[in-house]
């Protein structure tokens, strides 16, 4: 293990035999250490604020048979939704009035001109409806390049797509080999939506059945050498309506462990990974109600309300145990708000918290688009190569 002065984990030249160690040691002191060496390290890069982003589940409708995921096609125990694009604009204002700076739009995956088109009528609306004032994420799947570029120019400027293992093999044992569920198409997608300008997020699920820790420690080695700019990862959580979830749970790490593996996951992210966003991600509280908070003691500096209305939520059950839903959206960021308080730490109302990382990536490109939140600060981008950025 190599050491250094401020804390164990070497963040420069971190092997995969060193990660190997941090997410497998039985050592309380070292497990220790790696959570504070992982905060100091948010605290430093991207302060102590957690940005939010209300989450809408606008459609459960999906083309795609992942093998883990409870809204996949062949499950027909599911009621199928979408959400009218009247609605989703509402619950976005609400978003914006709340001041929670922006929205992530979820949804099973289509890629039918209907479903293409009311994503992009969505973006314009609550571009227009907000000044411009809210930070859009979307998170609907793999599509073309044509659709990617067709909604970043409606106003999308962060996608969140998992590669999910970025082991081709594991990839494969949790996906349907029938020619729609492609490691190589998914690598595809993600390469052309950093290319198109998008703040590029991926993740993966932790603690799937056959995943080792070397799987875990190239999952984290690949986040770093693909450049990614936020990642949203945790706790794989069975489903009892999938094939995989009812495999025997002597197959998984039990949930404590799972629950702990994620959290040391976050944790090197952090540090190997610098200045990202990473996601509290809403499957550890299915874990533990205090997963969120734990998540951001790891290094994870972002947090997403779901404001999916009641009545539909209950069919985005990805997992068991999905937590619920709008009502309790604003309770949960009160409470939330509170915690943080208590721990020196803050939210960040009104603010997009883009990732500085992608600022940083795109330091010697043109710019093409401008961070801005509400409450009056817009930061300055780069204006051409050499720009100056400023966070
Ligand atoms: N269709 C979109 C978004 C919806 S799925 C997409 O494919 O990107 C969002 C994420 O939920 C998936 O990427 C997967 O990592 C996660 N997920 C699905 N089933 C899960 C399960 N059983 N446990 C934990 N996470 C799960």
């Amino acid at each position: 293990m190599t050491t250094t002065g401020s804390g164990i984990l070497n963040t420069s030249s971190a092997s995969r035999e060193e990660l190997v160690r941090q997410l497998t040691t039985r050592s309380p002191r070292d497990r220790n250490l790696l959570f504070r060496q992982a905060y100091q390290e948010k605290r430093k890069l991207v302060g102590n604020v957690t940005y939010l982003r209300g989450l809408i589940e606008i459609s459960n409708i999906c083309r795609k048979d992942c093998l883990y995921c409870g809204i996949r096609k062949s499950n027909h125990k599911v009621e199928r939704y979408a959400i009218d694009p009247k609605e989703v604009l509402e619950l976005a204002m609400f978003a914006w009035r709340k001041e929670y700076g922006s929205v992530v739009i979820q949804s099973g995956e289509r890629t039918d001109r209907e479903f293409i088109e009311t994503i992009t009528g969505i973006i314009k609306e609550i571009k227009k409806n907000t000044n411009n004032e809210m930070g859009i994420t979307l998170s609907c799947g793999e599509q073309t390049e044509d659709t990617y570029r067709q909604w970043f120019e409606a106003g999308a400027h962060r996608y969140l797509l998992r590669i999910e293992s970025s082991s081709e093999e594991l990839f494969n044992s949790i996906h349907p080999g029938d020619g729609r569920h492609l490691f190589r198409d998914r690598m595809t997608a993600l390469e052309i939506l950093r290319k198109l300008g998008y703040q590029t997020g991926t993740g993966v699920m932790i603690g799937l059945p056959g995943q080792t820790a070397e799987h875990l420690a190239d999952d984290l080695l690949f986040f770093r050498d693909f450049g990614i700019d936020m990642i949203g990862m945790g706790p794989y959580v069975p489903h009892q309506d999938t094939p995989l979830g009812i495999l025997d749970m002597d197959s998984i790490p039990s949930p404590g462990d799972r629950l702990e593996l994620s959290l040391r996951m976050i944790a090197l992210a952090r540090i190997l990974l610098k200045d990202i966003n990473i996601a509290a991600s809403t499957a550890l509280q299915a874990l533990d109600p205090d997963g969120r908070i734990k998540a951001i003691l790891a290094g994870a500096n972002v947090y997403m309300p779901n404001l999916t209305p009641e009545n539909m939520a209950k069919n985005y059950f990805l997992y068991d145990g999905k937590p619920l839903a709008k009502d309790q959206a604003q309770a949960t960021v009160k409470e939330l708000e509170t915690r943080l308080k208590s721990l020196g730490e803050t939210i960040g109302y009104g603010k997009w918290g883009d990732s500085k990382h992608y600022f940083k990536r795109f330091s010697l490109i043109p710019p093409l688009l401008e961070e801005k939140g509400r409450g009056g600060e817009v930061n300055s981008i780069p204006t051409g190569p050499g720009g100056e950025v400023k966070n």
